[in-house]
């Protein structure tokens, strides 16, 4: 590791006040590796560990919110979450193994915007708010690619806003390596309509799949899905599996997201 500055910061204001040019850690669990490689190399380090008033989980009745730093498990295991939208906290407990639930966090997973990370299909797929130190981003402006969002520089979440839905579920095809989404498929209905955000497979990170929504949004059946596929030209293949592989996957997690 090279040499920086560690700031351990006592509040969002101290936070974003102090950040300059460098980075915000939070779980650290993808940041630090970053470092340790040399693929980022930022000078200061501003840690929100001790930000009180960015941990914990609140409910409305018709929208959920989720601090930026609350962990991984503390979603799965949060009562709160359980009631609100149950499929969420499920989703959470599917993240990685126990060790990695304990320290990611949901603020720096959606930060982070890997395109292969779970939480980035259930915000786009209950069409959840980003907000942040200074404004509210609706989920489809905020995913922008690989690795990449609308967040400015130094920009903060602050928390995550989740719409209660009707039905919410997702269902994940797991690389059993790095325990990372191969596909996984997100499917929320509230109303007449549907959101179904696929993540793991797009060539540029999360997407929706906009002809399984009218599809679902017209009988929400799994059945409703026979013949569906989505073209290989706009899906990611790499070692784990080929764009053919994992588009096909994506019809067979959409309809076990449908509980088939
Ligand atoms: C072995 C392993 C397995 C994993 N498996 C999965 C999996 O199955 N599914 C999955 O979805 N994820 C998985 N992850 C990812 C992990 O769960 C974390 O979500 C991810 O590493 C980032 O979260 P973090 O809290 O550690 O963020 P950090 O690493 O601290 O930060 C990541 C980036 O986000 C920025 N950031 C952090 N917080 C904020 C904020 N509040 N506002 C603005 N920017 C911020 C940081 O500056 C940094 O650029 C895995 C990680 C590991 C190491």
């Amino acid at each position: 590791m090279y040499a920086f500055t560690h700031h351990s910061a006592t509040s969002i204001a101290d936070a974003v006040k102090s950040v300059g040019e460098g980075k915000y850690l939070a779980g650290g669990h993808t940041l630090v590796p970053t470092m340790k490689q040399r693929l980022a190399m930022p000078g200061n380090i501003v840690d929100l560990n001790k930000v009180a008033e960015l941990k914990g989980v609140s409910d409305n009745g018709g929208v959920l919110t989720v601090k930026a730093m609350t962990r991984h498990y503390e979603v799965e295991n949060s009562p709160v979450v359980q009631k609100a939208i149950p499929g969420l906290a499920k989703l959470a407990g599917g993240i990685g193994d126990p060790q990695v639930r304990h320290r990611g966090t949901m603020g720096g997973s959606v930060a982070n915007n890997d395109p292969a990370a779970d939480y980035p299909a259930a915000v786009l797929a209950l069409n959840a708010t980003i907000v942040t130190d200074r404004r509210r981003i609706a989920a489809d402006d905020y995913f922008k690619g690989l690795f990449t969002t609308a967040l400015e520089d130094s920009e903060l979440i602050t928390a995550i806003e989740f719409p209660h839905a009707d039905s919410f579920s997702y269902a994940k095809f797991r690389n059993p390596a790095s325990l990372y989404a191969m596909v996984g498929v997100a499917i929320a209905k509230k109303g007449g309509a549907v959101r179904v955000a696929v993540t793991g497979a797009g060539s540029d990170g999360v997407f929706r799949w906009k002809e399984a929504e009218d599809k679902l949004a017209a009988n929400f059946t799994a059945a409703a899905l026979d013949g569906l596929a989505v073209s290989p030209s706009r899906v990611n293949g790499d070692l784990h599996g080929s764009a053919e592989y994992r588009a096909h996957l994506i019809g067979v997690m959409a309809k076990r997201a449908m509980g088939a």
